[in-house]
C-alpha cells in the first residue's frame, strides 16, 4: 500500500515564492509604521495553556469549540505540567500574559507592542472557507485609558492600509459597547428584547441568547439583522464615562479625516472587549459580510488574568485576506533584495573561482549570486532572465585560463571581455554612471 504524501491538511496552505512578495510587503509596511509610531515587537510561542485562552475569550464560539489541543506523545514528559496545552487561537491573551509575567506594569506606560506574521489556529468548519491556520499581524497597548490611544491604533491601521494602497476602498465601522459598570444593564435590556422575539432568531442566536447575547446584534443572518434594527442601542445606554470616552475618540478621528461609520450593531466576537470596538471593511461590502481588520478596547483583561486593573486596547488583521485584496486590486509589491549580478560559470576551473568572486562582490555591496548544477551557459542565462538580474559575469573555460571575465548587460544583450583585475573598478564605474 502506498501513502499519498501529495496533500496538505485541510484549512492550511503553503506560501509559495510567487506569493511571498505580497506577504513580505505586508510584513515590511506593518513593521515600518509600528516602529515609526514607537511600538516594540514581541513574539509569543505557538503553544500555550488552554486555561489562559478560555479565561480570556469567555463564552465565545472560539473558546467553546474551535481550540486545537496539543497531544503530548510519549510518557517521558507527561508530568511536565498538568495544564492542557493548545495551539494559539489568538494572540491578545498571550501578550496580556506576557505583560503580567515580565512585570511590564513597571515599564513606562503605556506599553505598546506589535507582533508580525504569527500563526493562529482555529478548528473552523471546513465549509466556512476559513483557514485553520492563519497568520496575523497585531498590536496591543497596555496602561492607557486615554481615547487618544484608541485613535492612535486606528491611525496606525489607516497608515498601513494607505501604504498598502488599499485605503481608498475601506471604511472603519466603529461602536462602543460599554464597560463593566454599564454593560450588565445593557445586556439585560438586550436579553429582554430578544427573548420577546426568540422564535424568530436563527439557531446560533438562540444559543447566543443564553451565552453571549450581545453577539446576536452582529449576526450575519438576514432575519436576525432585521430584528436587530429595533433592538435597544448600546450607545444610548452606556454610562457617562463611556459616552465621553467615545465622543472624544470620534472628535480625534474627525480631525484625522479617517473615514468611519458609526455602526450600533458592531460588537466583535470575543468576550473581553469593552468600550471601543472597530472593524475595517471594504466600502463595497455594505452588508458587512467580512472584515479586513478589527480590534478594540479590553480594559478588564489584565485584571481577569490576575493583574492590577490595567486599561488596554489593540487590533489585528489576517494576512490571507489582505494578500487577496492586494492581488484583486492588482497592486504590485516592490521587489526587494533580489540579486543584481549573476556569476555564470563553465568548467572545473571556473567552478573553483566563482564562489570566491560571489563572496567578494557581496562584500563590496553588490547583490551577487551564482547558480549551481547547470552545465551550460545558456541554461544559466535563462535563469538569470527569470531572476531578472541586470548583469551577468561569465567565466567560461577560456576566461578562467586567461584571468578575464565577460561582462554582459542582460536586457541589452551586449557584452565585453575585461581583465579580472579591472573588474572592481569597472563595476564601480558602471554603477556610478547609472546614477
Ligand atoms: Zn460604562
Ligand atoms: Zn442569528
Amino acid at each position: 500500500m502506498s501513502e499519498n504524501y501529495n496533500r496538505i491538511p485541510r484549512g492550511t496552505h503553503d506560501i509559495l515564492p510567487e506569493d511571498e512578495k505580497y506577504w513580505s510587503f505586508v510584513d515590511a509596511v506593518a513593521k515600518k509604521h509600528s516602529l515609526t509610531m514607537g511600538l516594540e515587537q514581541i513574539t509569543t510561542p505557538v503553544i500555550d495553556f488552554k486555561n489562559l485562552f478560555v479565561r480570556s475569550v469567555g463564552q465565545s464560539d472560539l473558546a467553546r469549540k474551535e481550540i486545537y489541543s496539543v497531544q503530548k506523545s510519549g510518557t517521558e514528559y507527561e508530568n511536565d505540567d498538568k495544564d492542557e496545552l493548545v495551539l494559539r487561537p489568538e494572540a491578545t491573551a498571550q501578550v496580556a500574559r506576557a505583560y503580567l509575567q515580565h512585570g511590564m506594569h513597571t515599564w513606562p506606560q503605556p506599553v505598546r507592542l506589535f507582533y508580525l506574521r504569527q500563526p493562529n489556529f482555529r478548528y473552523e468548519r471546513p465549509q466556512s472557507g476559513r483557514f485553520r491556520q492563519h497568520f496575523q499581524f497585531g498590536v496591543e497597548m497596555f496602561g492607557s485609558v486615554d481615547p487618544l490611544t484608541d485613535a492612535q491604533l486606528i491611525l496606525l491601521l489607516w497608515e498601513i492600509f494607505q501604504d498598502l494602497k488599499l485605503s481608498e476602498k475601506i471604511v472603519f465601522d466603529i461602536n462602543t459597547i460599554g464597560c463593566k459598570k454599564c454593560r450588565p444593564d445593557i445586556r439585560k435590556q438586550i436579553v429582554k428584547y430578544y427573548k420577546s422575539r426568540e422564535d424568530e432568531l436563527c439557531d446560533d442566536c438562540k444559543d447566543r441568547l443564553k451565552k453571549n447575547p450581545l453577539r446576536i446584534l452582529d449576526c450575519k443572518n438576514e432575519k436576525c439583522r432585521e430584528i436587530g434594527a429595533d433592538a435597544p442601542q448600546i450607545i444610548d445606554n452606556v454610562c457617562d464615562e463611556c459616552q465621553t470616552h467615545f465622543r472624544q475618540l470620534l472628535e480625534i478621528l474627525d480631525e484625522l479625516s479617517i473615514p468611519y461609520n458609526l455602526n450600533p450593531l458592531l460588537v466583535r466576537g470575543l468576550d473581553y472587549y469593552t468600550r471601543t470596538v472597530f472593524e475595517v471593511r471594504e466600502e463595497a461590502d455594505e452588508k458587512r459580510q467580512s472584515s479586513l481588520a478589527g480590534g478594540g478596547r479590553y480594559d478588564d483583561l489584565i485584571e481577569e488574568l490576575g493583574g492590577q486593573p490595567t486599561p488596554a486596547c489593540g487590533f489585528g488583521f489576517g494576512y490571507e485576506r489582505i494578500v487577496e485584496k492586494l492581488k484583486e486590486n492588482e497592486i504590485t509589491p516592490p521587489e526587494l533584495d533580489k540579486p543584481e549580478i549573476l556569476i555564470v560559470q563553465l568548467g572545473d576551473k571556473a567552478k573553483i573561482k566563482c564562489l570566491p568572486l560571489v563572496a567578494k562582490l557581496n562584500n563590496l555591496g553588490y547583490r551577487t549570486t551564482t547558480i549551481p548544477g547547470k552545465e551550460s551557459i545558456r541554461a544559466q542565462l535563462k535563469l538569470a532572465d527569470r531572476l531578472n538580474v541586470e548583469v551577468a559575469l561569465i567565466i567560461g573555460q577560456r576566461e578562467a585560463f586567461d584571468n578575464t571575465i565577460i561582462f554582459r548587460k542582460m536586457k541589452e544583450g551586449v557584452q565585453e571581455t575585461i581583465d579580472i583585475e579591472r573588474l572592481e573598478r569597472f563595476l564601480a564605474r558602471y554603477y556610478k554612471n547609472k546614477e
